[in-house]
């Protein structure tokens, strides 16, 4: 099995080095990662600039190694630089804080793993739910685990898992469960400051609100110390909108 190992906290996170330690049994790695740090960068990919990648060692049971100044869409994409052959399986991460919710939309991690889904290469991403002192042992052990099961079964079309561990020690950590994603809208307020020479600018110090985050979504189950496995599928297809929107559109759609 070919797996690229990519992430967007940037070649030198210490997630990153935790998959490499757990996935190189399984097969051969290639890991191409951005060069500092990518988070919540979302989907981008880079058009109007060279595209590099250099070779990085990494110290680890790895077989190539690259650090790019790309997004993490683009490490995805950049997998078949060259003619190498396509991954057969993405995994990005081990992400240091969680991806739940509506941050599958900004976060840098899930949208390499989304680009794999795309291209049909099965995928996963992977986040703890600490930024800081992270404990990765048991969300590395995870991702051992998922990534040798998908060795042998496909992912259905446009569909790839984003997992969630929380930052607990194996004793404290519940079992893993398949949930949806829940609703975590940012009040996205923005912290006005001043430069030294007078001009003004802005931090987003935005702290998520929790909207939806009953049983049965990756909100709850993380927060019962539980794994977070959401399968994710690509259609953002409103299919009710003709019943919905009927008002708007009447005699401007056929
Ligand atoms: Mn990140």
């Amino acid at each position: 099995m070919r797996i690229l190992v990519t992430n967007d906290d940037g070649i030198h996170a210490p997630g990153l080095l935790e998959l490499v330690r757990v996935l190189a049994p399984l097969g051969e790695l290639i890991v191409i990662a951005p060069e500092r740090q990518q988070s919540a960068t979302g989907h981008g990919i880079t058009l109007h600039k060279p595209l590099r990648m250099a070779p990085v060692k990494l110290g680890a049971p790895v077989q190539e190694a690259y650090a790019t100044n790309g997004t993490p869409a683009d490490c995805t994409i950049l997998a078949t630089a060259d003619g190498r052959p396509a991954p057969d399986l993405v995994v990005a991460g081990i992400n240091a804080g969680a991806n739940l919710g509506e941050e599958v939309l900004y976060s840098g991690t899930v949208s390499a793993a989304m680009e794999a889904a795309l291209q049909g290469i099965n995928s996963f991403a992977i986040s703890v739910t600490a930024y800081e002192d992270c404990e990765f042992a048991t969300a590395a052990e995870f991702a051992g685990t998922l990534a040798g099961r998908m060795a042998g079964c496909d992912l259905p079309a446009d569909t790839f898992l984003n997992v969630n561990v929380p930052s607990l020690p194996p004793d404290e950590l519940g079992p893993a469960t398949l949930t949806r994603l829940g609703r975590r809208r940012y009040i996205n307020s923005l912290d006005r400051r001043v430069d030294p020479r007078g001009h003004s600018y802005y931090w987003f110090s935005g702290e998520p609100l929790e909207c939806d985050c009953d049983e049965g979504t990756d909100i709850a189950a993380v927060r019962a110390g539980m794994i977070s496995v959401t399968p994710v599928y690509f259609d953002m297809n409103f299919r009710g909108a003709r019943r919905h929107l009927k008002e708007l559109l009447d005699g401007l759609v056929e």
